[in-house]
């Protein structure tokens, strides 16, 4: 997302000149994430929610779009290596765009883009435990003991806590569908790490009531419904 500072997005969003703005900040009439700003100098971007006497200053119309994400891009608004979700979106907005949440590299399926701050903040917030379900496939069978073993929880030593309950569903001996309800780096990959199985697929097929549209091919996209968007927050 691109960034300004406070003066230029409020002059480039709203009626007021960069001349008003000192007025407007002693009037505490600018929020910036519900706080009222107090500094022109301040730096902003989409990731932050700005609010003039009560309104939303976006960028553009909110805007919500499901990504089928291929494997090989990167999750990131720019990157020297490899292609970006950012280059997939042929959408005239594209660029007021950020990632509400992540997938690896290797990782495929749904990752949502939005230019709406407030919502990324929620939906990657930790205390907003929305259920993200996985389709995994793995190098190794997999046994019920994994099942046991993840609705208990695995230390992570790096973070040093204990992943919640997380639900398992075995598919076939090398398929099958993961449901976690937290994101921490790498998660799937290190849940099964315990076991000393690796992931050799892996790929998002919902995030709540929100599940990819089947009818996106890897690197297509479409803009969320009403009734999608709704179910999300
Ligand atoms: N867990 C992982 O290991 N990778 C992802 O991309 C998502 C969840």
């Amino acid at each position: 997302a691109r960034r300004y500072r406070l003066d230029r997005f409020i002059s480039q969003h709203s009626r007021f000149n960069r001349k008003d703005i000192r007025l407007l900040l002693a009037q505490q009439r600018i929020l910036i994430d519900g706080v009222a700003a107090s500094s022109i100098n301040q730096v902003v971007d989409g990731f932050n929610r700005i609010e003039l006497d009560g309104q939303v200053l976006a960028d553009t119309q909110p805007l919500y779009i499901m990504l089928n994400k291929p494997v090989d891009v990167v999750t990131a608004v720019k990157d020297d290596e490899h292609q970006t979700v950012m280059d997939l979106i042929d959408h005239p907005h594209r660029d007021s765009l950020h990632h509400a949440g992540r997938l690896d590299l290797n990782t495929s399926g749904l990752l949502l883009l939005t230019n709406d701050g407030r919502f990324s903040r929620l939906l990657t917030h930790p205390d907003y435990h929305i259920c993200k379900r996985y389709l995994v496939t793995l190098a190794d069978p997999v046994t019920d003991e994994y099942t046991r073993v993840f609705q208990q929880g695995i230390y992570f030593a790096y973070e040093d806590t204990i992943t919640r309950p997380a639900e398992l569903e075995i598919l076939s001996p090398y398929q099958c569908i993961m449901t976690l309800t937290e994101g921490r780096y790498h998660q799937v990959k290190r849940m099964f790490g315990y076991f000393r199985n690796r992931v050799t697929a892996l790929h998002r097929l919902s995030m709540g009531s929100l599940a990819l549209d089947s009818k996106l091919l890897p690197g297509q996209w479409r803009e969320l419904t009403a009734n999608e968007l709704k179910g999300l927050h």
